[in-house]
């Protein structure tokens, strides 16, 4: 079933991994990350999405310097 909101949700969405067949399909990218035990690019600075270090470990880092 195709994504009605995916291009709106591809205007807002920060991830850098531009070939990801999930981009602006935010359920499906949930889910991908959350399976690893880790966030979305939505949670992390613009900065640090980069790193694609998507583990919560690495978020707690970042929330706690941004
Ligand atoms: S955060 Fe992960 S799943 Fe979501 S678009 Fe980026 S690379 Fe794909």
């Amino acid at each position: 079933m195709e994504c009605v909101r995916r291009a709106e949700n591809e205007k807002i969405c920060n991830c850098s991994y531009d070939s990801c067949p999930r981009k602006g399909i935010c359920c499906e990218c949930v889910a991908h990350h959350r399976s690893r035990g880790q966030l979305p690019a939505c949670y992390f600075s613009e900065e640090n999405e980069k790193t694609y270090d998507r583990s919560i470990e690495n978020f707690i880092e970042n929330y706690k310097i941004n």
